[in-house]
């Protein structure tokens, strides 16, 4: 009697069937293996990119950073989003993380795997996908900022939930420049 009770229960045992991303969009997942494969391209190409975005920072001013953030966020949720998957969590350590989003963890980890990791690097919840963090370990060793994977992550700040991270980014840094130039004076 137990036996059986058993045997029904393993049979409605969970199953992330439908949920894993890579049967939801498999084209975008292998898109997201690609980003992880080219991470040092990548890099470059976000380095050149986020100085382009700094040395327009006169202008973001002059338009005002509040309008300009619904149209760069629709720009990064779909480059970001073919790209990387990305989960508009609007504090963005792509850099950090080998280009591999740490949001598409299903526990949302930010610093490193948890202990579940299968045996071939495989998530222990979406058995048929590799860990974000064996993914993220990958495309570091590519990257010139690789260490960067060793820095202790803030904790997720969900009032930044989709807003533009690379607008964010932008105003921080000419901020610090701004801070830099008033020291130097
Ligand atoms: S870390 Fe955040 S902003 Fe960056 S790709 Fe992942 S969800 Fe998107």
């Amino acid at each position: 009697m137990i036996f059986a009770r058993h045997k029904t229960r393993s049979r409605m045992a969970y199953k992330p069937a439908g949920a894993s991303p890579v049967q939801r969009a498999s084209m975008r997942y292998s898109l997201r293996r690609w980003s992880v494969e080219h991470a040092r391209f990548l890099e470059k190409i976000y380095t050149l990119f986020a100085d382009m975005l700094l040395a327009l920072h006169w202008l973001w001013s002059l338009i005002g950073y509040r309008r300009i953030e619904r149209p760069m966020l629709f720009l990064e949720r779909n480059i970001k989003g073919l790209m990387f998957d990305c989960r508009m969590c609007g504090q963005c350590i792509l850099s950090q993380t080998g280009m591999s989003c740490p949001m598409n963890c299903p526990k949302a980890l930010r610093n490193g795997p948890c202990g579940g990791v299968r045996a071939g690097g495989n998530c222990e919840i979406e058995t048929d996908m590799p860990c974000v963090w064996t993914e993220a370990w990958r495309g570091a060793q590519q990257m010139q900022g690789g260490d960067s994977i060793l820095a202790v992550q803030k904790p997720v700040d969900q009032s930044l939930k989709n807003t533009s991270a690379w607008l964010r980014a932008t105003a921080q840094r000419a901020a610090q420049n701004a801070v830099k130039a008033g020291i130097k004076a």
